[in-house]
């Protein structure tokens, strides 16, 4: 699987904004952001001015980062939402929101989507009782998530379990995280998904 394997935080100081994409060094002063809230390169405290093509191409940069998808599969997505019914933009928001490891990572079973992606990868959930380990599968309302049962007595489970039941869960998530259990109780509305981004930007840059 190809992934983004460069300096993480400079993905955030070029959108200016936190992508929390780190888990709990987010949240600390450790963050890049907090020292150094600027675009990185030599000439990142340089010009400010941006033109229309670069409002647009920071919004995609902004939400593909933020789900950490590449560029061709972010593309396929877009394909997708754009021959779904409805707005283009909620759709394409929706079908990101709807990947197993961003419903894993709201869960609160990884600090961040790339930890939940890791522990898909290691096949560590069942999905509908069945074993899973692809991050990209959308899930469909009234899909099963469980921690398979090997996983469930590890130490490490039992902390993510804890750090779950900690975790506020978006209304169309259900979870027991004390059963290490969750289901999809209905589709994630725009309304779910809290990421500061005009969408419509994104349907104007791929519709140039
Ligand atoms: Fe972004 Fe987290 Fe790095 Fe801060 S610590 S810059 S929020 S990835």
């Amino acid at each position: 699987m190809a992934r983004y394997t460069g300096a993480v935080c400079r993905q955030c100081r070029r959108e200016g904004t936190k992508l929390f994409l780190k888990g709990d060094r987010c949240y600390s002063n450790k963050c890049a952001m907090e020292r150094r809230a600027y675009a990185p390169g030599q000439h990142g405290q340089g010009r400010k001015k941006v033109s229309e093509y670069g409002t647009q191409l920071r919004a995609k940069q902004l939400v593909r980062r933020t789900y950490g998808v590449l560029e061709k599969q972010f593309r396929l997505y877009f394909k997708e939402a754009d021959r779904q019914k409805g707005v283009t933009g909620t759709n394409l928001l929706v079908m990101l929101e709807r990947r197993l490891d961003n419903v894993i990572y709201r869960l609160g079973y990884g600090q961040s989507r790339a930890e939940a992606r890791q522990l898909i990868r290691h096949a560590h959930f069942e999905l509908n009782g069945k074993k899973v380990d692809i991050p990209s599968i959308q899930v469909r309302i009234g899909d099963e998530i469980t921690v398979r049962d090997k996983s469930k007595k590890s130490e490490k489970f039992r902390l993510l379990a804890e750090n779950a039941s900690g975790k506020n869960v978006p209304a169309w998530l259900e979870s027991n995280p004390g059963d290490m259990w969750a289901k999809i109780a209905a589709m994630p509305t725009r309304e779910d998904i809290q990421i500061p981004v005009d969408e419509q930007l994104i349907v104007e840059l791929y519709s140039r």
